[in-house]
């Protein structure tokens, strides 16, 4: 299980994680990109979304050991 958060100081909302990770992410009413369920669609969905993001809104973290999968920190391999 994953822990996803925007940051709606960033958000431009255009809809691109909306669009890939569709069970996750739905717009607000300033259509700005809002988690429903971080896990209605498959991690690496979510994933994906998070770094098609242009202003690098999302950031996806595993819920039970609260290691950041995105984005990289500094220094990681994978
Ligand atoms: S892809 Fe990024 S900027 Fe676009 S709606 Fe989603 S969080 Fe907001």
């Amino acid at each position: 299980m994953v822990k996803v958060e925007v940051d709606h100081g960033l958000c431009v909302g255009n809809a691109m994680c909306v669009a890939t990770a569709p069970g996750v992410f739905v717009h607000n009413e300033h259509r700005q990109s809002t988690v429903v369920d971080a896990g209605g669609d498959p991690a690496a969905l979510v994933l994906e979304a998070a770094a098609n993001c242009p202003v690098s809104a999302i950031r996806v973290t595993d819920a039970e050991t609260g290691r950041t999968l995105f984005p990289p920190e500094p220094g990681a391999t994978s």
